[in-house]
């Protein structure tokens, strides 16, 4: 048996609006969790991940909070229709963007709604460790910074050990290469945390490593888009795959360089999955037949992977026939 990645019914308590396309959602759950983490809600039969801005060393209670995304399917609907009382489903806390026992010095860079899971750490890190944390929030405008009140409490709470930058795109545009070098400073040993949009992570990890700063030190969560549809079929198929999804079996074909969950979608079928990155293990499924290689797993631990679980989204055959079974 795996790990417990199924869904739970959760009760919202509270809803604090935060900016003005931003919630966030006071949960009636005592999971435990780790700075950084996320949960991964059933909304209207969509899969979305949420992190948690909560600490759970300095909040009594769990919190995650919502950027509206224009034209999303589960943002918006939470965010209109998600009041106190309701009833959410959500998996347990997963996820690996966590704190490192190392006392090394924390750098965090983060883009919009990036700033959740950071909040998180950061809040940790000042209250449980003596380790110095720096903190570079990018934003659009004054308007849409989050937490920006909270996160100054911090800086005047830890003078000297919490240092706090902000950059708004309005006082002269995005965020440039000279300006994340700076910051990124050159204390050896540092950790880097980087959440935010795509193009922003990707410009602070390049700048990051063009500096020589190891890939080890970097650690990087991926908000990500939706899947696109698998692309057209190939030309010859390899092998099969069995895959048990709703109780039900069906044979599809294998096609070399697929996921196990590519496989699955492109033959119609419509298994779960939520960020496609190896981190939420909401599309696991366990092999019963035959064999997979996962690229990346940041969700599956040793004893689960020998019992045959796998993240489809990442499970490559490795036989050409193999058996797929998702829970139910
Ligand atoms: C580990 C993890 C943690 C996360 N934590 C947070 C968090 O703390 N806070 C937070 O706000 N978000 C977080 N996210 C992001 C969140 O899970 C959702 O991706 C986000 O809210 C958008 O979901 P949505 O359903 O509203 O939008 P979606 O329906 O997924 O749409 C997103 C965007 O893509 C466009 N789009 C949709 N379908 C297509 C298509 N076929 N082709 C092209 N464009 C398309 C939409 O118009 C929209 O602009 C996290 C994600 C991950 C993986």
């Amino acid at each position: 048996m795996a790990r417990d990645h199924g869904f739970h019914p959760i009760r919202v308590k509270r809803v604090i609006q935060e900016t003005a396309d931003t919630r966030t959602y006071v949960l009636d759950t005592a999971f435990d969790y780790e700075a950084g983490q996320f949960m991964t809600f059933k909304v209207c039969g969509t899969l979305r991940s949420y992190s948690m801005s909560s600490s759970p060393t300095t909040d009594t209670e769990v919190m995650t909070t919502v950027k509206r995304v224009p034209g999303g399917l589960v943002s918006n609907w939470m965010h209109d229709h998600l009041s106190p009382g309701d009833l959410v489903e959500a998996t347990l806390p997963a996820g690996v963007f966590c704190l490192r026992e190392n006392g090394a010095p924390l750098v965090a860079f983060c883009g919009g709604s990036g700033v959740t899971p950071v909040l998180s750490l950061v809040k940790t890190a000042l209250a449980t460790t003596d380790r110095r944390v720096r903190l570079l929030t990018a934003d659009r405008d004054a308007d849409a910074v989050i937490f920006g009140p909270v996160l100054d409490g911090l800086a005047e709470r830890y003078p000297g050990r919490f240092e706090l930058r902000r950059h708004l795109d309005t006082d002269g545009g995005f965020l440039t290469e000279p300006q994340i070098r700076e910051f990124a400073g050159n204390a050896p040993g540092t950790d880097f945390y980087v959440c935010g949009p795509d193009p922003f992570m990707d410009l602070v990890e390049r700048v990051l490593l063009d500096g020589g700063t190891d890939p080890s030190q970097i650690l990087i969560e991926r908000f990500g888009l939706p899947a696109a549809e698998p692309a057209e079929q190939p030309a010859e198929a390899e092998g099969t795959i069995t895959i048990v999804l709703g109780g039900k079996k069906h044979t599809v074909p294998q096609h070399s360089g697929e996921t196990l969950l590519q496989s699955a979608r492109r033959a119609g079928l419509s298994p779960p999955f939520s960020c496609e990155a190896g981190n939420c293990a909401t599309c696991i499924a366990q092999v019963t037949e035959g064999a997979a290689r996962m690229q990346i797993n940041n969700a599956l631990e040793d004893d689960e992977i020998a019992d045959g679980w796998v993240l489809t989204c990442q499970g490559e055959p490795t036989t050409p026939d193999i058996t797929v079974v998702y829970e139910d």
